[in-house]
């Protein structure tokens, strides 16, 4: 069986939804994993900052609009009466369920329940418009299998057993189901964070070993750099996964950051594909090398720096460990690290309050914290056999301010951090130099 994933902007009209059914007619048995309509996700995260802030005035109206953009799209979508009616009354319950989540106490629970909808709605309107057009399919709920455990990550034998318990109970050739949304291990409704479509996928494919993972979006492929910020990019037709992985973790839209793990981890190939353009390559992701060259680059915002300083460091032994642990007390990740004989640099990208972490690390030495930092990631296949890439690397970004780089960590990613401000010349520079673009 195999495993389509389409995004938001890929069901983000009718028009979109109708070639989405098309792409589904042909081949064998699917499993398609759907995201919410293109900008549903905002709306209802917009809907619930509304209701944490009790701004009741405001909350009929922003509902009212969000429900009516699905009206209008259940006219446009549907020919037959009936579906039509079916469909009006599906996104009605949705919506009314929505405004019964605003009556009462708002809490991360009916906040996580309200973002939920979007992918309920839209993987409801598929089920009904393939019913309009005779196409046979079965409609599974993501929240009857997905469960992520008490560390956020995948409980893999749950989804394992109850999907193949689900799967065995259909031989529908069309099976719809759910990205983003999920159960915590309270059973409770919870997501994969935002983005998160793409890493259901990747789960869904690893739990029913499908040969291929197929990522369908609104572009062909991973380009070689960030097409938002820089205009002339061009796909990129082989990853391996480790690169793919550096690629979506240091800020490639494209992929959500942990969507290539699970994949990585049953080898299994996953492939980016362009909705609009089917027959366009795309790119493949898998664990076959395909060369030694500069592949991408990629951009990674919000980023926080914190550099401690201490004369204790020298010669000290256990100064990076002590330092760590305050990291892992408050649960934090670090990115990047750098170290001379009395400082340490690190890179953070929480948006949480760290005023607790800092004054910890003010124990150990003098604490310099840099908001608004951005990292640049080079990837690629780095050789230390082959020379010449760092240099080619530097020589792109000579007129741009550096403040960390990170060479060595892995043969696949080298990183600097910089100012925000300097992003897009970065990314623009590394373009020129790098790929002649
Ligand atoms: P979907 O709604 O299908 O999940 P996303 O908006 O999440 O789509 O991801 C696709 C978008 O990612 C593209 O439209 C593109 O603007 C952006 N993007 C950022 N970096 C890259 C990259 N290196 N290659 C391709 N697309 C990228
Ligand atoms: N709908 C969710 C979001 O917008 C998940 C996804 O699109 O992948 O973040
Ligand atoms: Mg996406």
């Amino acid at each position: 069986m195999q495993v389509l994933k389409f995004g938001g902007t890929s069901v983000g009209s009718a028009d979109r939804i109708k070639h989405v059914a098309q792409l589904l007619m042909n081949g064998g048995r699917k499993l398609v994993v759907l995201s919410a309509v293109a900008g549903t996700t905002n709306a209802l995260a917009e809907i619930c900052r509304e209701l944490y802030n009790g701004n009741k005035e405001s909350l009929e109206p922003s509902i009212g609009q969000l429900a009516e953009q699905y009206e209008n799209l259940t006219s446009e979508l549907y020919t037959e009466e009936s579906a039509k009616n079916a469909a009006l009354e599906l996104v009605s319950n949705y919506f009314n369920n929505i405004r019964a989540f605003g009556l009462d106490m708002f809490t991360p629970f009916e906040e996580k329940a309200i973002l939920a909808h979007g992918e309920l709605i839209s993987t409801g309107l598929l089920q009904l418009y393939l019913e309009e057009i005779n196409t046979e399919s079965t409609l599974i709920s993501a929240l009857d299998f997905m469960r992520i455990d008490q560390r956020n990550e995948p409980d893999e034998w749950y989804i394992k057993t109850n999907l193949s318990r689900i799967l065995n109970q259909t031989d529908s050739k069309i099976i719809i189901t759910q990205g983003f949304i999920c159960r915590n291990h309270f059973g409770e409704i919870d997501n994969l964070k935002r983005g998160g479509s793409d890493y259901s996928a990747s789960i869904i494919g690893a739990a029913i070993h499908t040969d291929e993972i197929q990522i369908w979006t609104d572009i062909d492929g991973m380009h070689n750099n960030d097409p938002r910020l820089v205009s002339n990019t061009r796909p990129i037709e082989r990853l391996t996964f480790d690169e793919a992985a550096e690629l979506a973790y240091f800020g490639a839209k494209i992929l959500h950051p942990s969507s290539i793990l699970p994949a990585r981890k049953a080898n299994i190939p996953v492939v980016l594909k362009n909705t609009l353009d089917p027959e366009k390559k795309g790119t493949i992701i898998s664990n076959e090398s395909s060369g030694n060259s500069i592949k991408a680059v990629a951009a990674k915002d919000e980023i926080t720096a914190i550099k401690i300083k201490s004369d204790r460091m020298l010669l000290a032994h256990g100064f990076l460990r002590k330092v760590f642990e305050v990291f892992e007390r408050h649960a934090v990740a670090i990115d990047m690290i750098t170290t001379s004989e009395v400082a340490v640099s690190l890179t953070i990208d929480t948006k949480e309050d760290i005023s607790n972490l800092l004054e910890e690390l003010e124990f150990y030495g003098q604490v310099e914290v840099d908001t608004d930092q951005c990292i640049i990631c080079v990837v690629g296949h780095f050789l230390q056999s082959e020379p010449g890439h760092a240099a080619k690397i530097m020589d792109s970004l000579k007129t741009i301010p550096l403040r960390m780089i990170s060479y060595g960590g892995s043969k696949n990613n080298v990183s600097f951090l910089i100012q925000k401000e300097d992003k897009a010349e970065a990314l623009l520079a590394l373009n020129r130099g790098l790929f002649d673009l």
